[in-house]
């Protein structure tokens, strides 16, 4: 038998698949980063293993899968708000970005959010985002799992000239990092309404030859629909249909504002859902029908989408929300139910990165990407229902430990690969010169309410 590096003896382990299932007095063993056992403890404390890791009180489930998000936008956390996405996007977001996407801009925004990320459960995640090279080495410096694709786009930004640059930048991301275990590169062109469709064309046909991921935002919007059947005379999802953007390598993220057809071809070509409810909520942007989703077999993952329209990173909330939010839509409270919701956020997560077979539950075989959760503050007793209480009565806050491909990235609450008071130091900083900005832009200074609500 394989030498055991370390054995797991939670309260409880939520192994996800088979489904809705909360085992108690197990244990899982790890070895080479792979979770080789899944056992009663009796049986476990007779294997021989380097060290036990004793987690009484606390739950142990697989990591956290954050399917969208932009993560060096945590530095706009808090800038803006309350404002509707397009008022949001070209009068602050855009200008913002034009004056401070740099490298440096992107590698401390995105330590910012791994932190976050890792802190909040998240163990897998995926990022669209300039100086994706960047993301990239932060990702695999940290320990975490990502899937990051590469912004397309035909207009210029600090990144790249026009669309053909942020192809040729991309793919030689992607050749960099082809062979390695933890981050694979994707296409992540913008949207129908900012990319043309002979660029859209150009990525449908490299990502079928490289049978590469490809993650667009879609449909987040009734207007943005609206607009799209102005101006094409067909809608978003049916133009990628038509050009052959769409199939089990596909992500469509946000999916509100539904018409039967558009179900149709989401069935027929096996894309993927990303379900942001709580930026959706935030923008007020529209509502996505999760449950009718789910029950045409349809996989819906979720995603944070960036900390400027949500504010968190934060999975253990989108899992909340999207509960909340899809009983809400349906008018049926018995709709995306506790154990719906943990598995949209774990192996639907990974289904929708093509991961499956590696993450997204607690199986012999799989990697060991697991995280901790303690359960014993007051504010979850009585535990009457493990699963219930991972959902409605967690803050977010109760993560203890995680693990990607066995390795401990956060220990006792505290990162081990990351250093949170540099984090804080650097993100006070570009607070600081966001400040500057605001007030040159504006001729006055953001914390003046009057003044920004323009
Ligand atoms: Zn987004």
């Amino acid at each position: 038998m394989t030498d055991i590096d370390y054995l797991v003896y939670p309260q409880w382990i939520v192994p996800i698949i088979p489904r809705q299932t909360v085992l108690t007095d197990h244990c899982i063993a790890v070895a080479d980063g792979q979770i080789v056992d899944l056992c009663p403890s009796s049986q476990g404390r007779t294997l021989n293993a380097k060290h036990s890791i004793e987690l009484p009180g606390q739950v142990l489930m697989p990591g956290l899968v954050n399917c969208h998000g932009h993560s060096a936008m945590t530095l706009f956390r808090g800038y803006a708000d309350d404002q509707p996405l397009m008022t949001w996007l070209q009068q602050h977001i855009w200008p913002a970005e034009k004056a401070f996407v740099s490298e440096d801009f992107v590698r401390d925004g995105t330590d910012l959010a791994l932190a976050e990320l890792l802190l909040g459960g998240t163990t897998t995640f995926s990022d669209m985002y300039f100086y994706p090279d960047i993301t990239a080495q932060r990702a695999d410096f940290a320990g975490l799992r990502a899937q990051l694709v590469f912004p397309v786009l035909d207009g210029p930004s600090a990144w790249a000239r026009d669309s053909e640059d942020y192809l040729a930048k991309g793919l030689q991301l992607r050749d960099h990092y082809r062979d390695h275990e933890r981050i694979e590169i994707g296409f992540g062109p913008h949207a129908n309404y900012t990319v043309s469709e002979a660029t859209l064309k150009r990525v449908a046909t490299l990502a079928n030859e490289l049978d590469a991921p490809v993650q667009i935002h879609l449909h987040e919007t009734q207007g943005e629909v609206q607009m799209s059947v102005e101006n094409l005379g067909e809608r978003p999802i049916e133009q990628l249909q038509r050009i052959g953007l769409l199939g089990p390598r596909s992500q469509c993220v946000h999916m509100t504002a539904l018409a039967d057809a558009d179900f149709q071809i989401l069935e027929s070509t096996g894309a993927h859902v990303i379900h942001c409810p709580r930026s959706n909520m935030k923008l007020a942007a529209g509502i996505c029908p999760v449950q009718r989703l789910l029950d045409r077999h349809i996989n819906v993952a979720l995603g944070t989408d960036g900390a400027a329209s949500n504010n968190r990173l934060n999975m253990i909330a989108e899992m909340q929300g999207a509960a909340l939010l899809g009983k809400l839509e349906s008018g049926e409270s018995a709709a995306v139910s506790a154990v719906t919701a943990l598995e949209m956020a774990t192996i639907n997560g990974a289904k929708a990165l093509g991961m499956e077979q590696k993450i997204g539950s607690l199986e012999i075989g799989k990697q060991a990407d697991m995280i901790a959760l303690q359960m014993d503050g007051l504010a979850m007793q009585p535990i009457n229902n493990v699963l219930s209480h991972l959902v409605y009565a967690t803050s977010g806050a109760e993560l203890t430990h995680s693990w990607v491909a066995g390795h401990l990235l956060v220990v006792d609450q505290q990162l081990s690969t990351l250093s949170a008071s540099h984090i804080a130091a650097s993100a006070d900083s570009w607070r600081a010169r966001l400040l500057d900005f605001h007030a040159l832009k504006m001729g006055t200074h953001p914390e003046q309410p009057p003044e920004i609500n323009h």
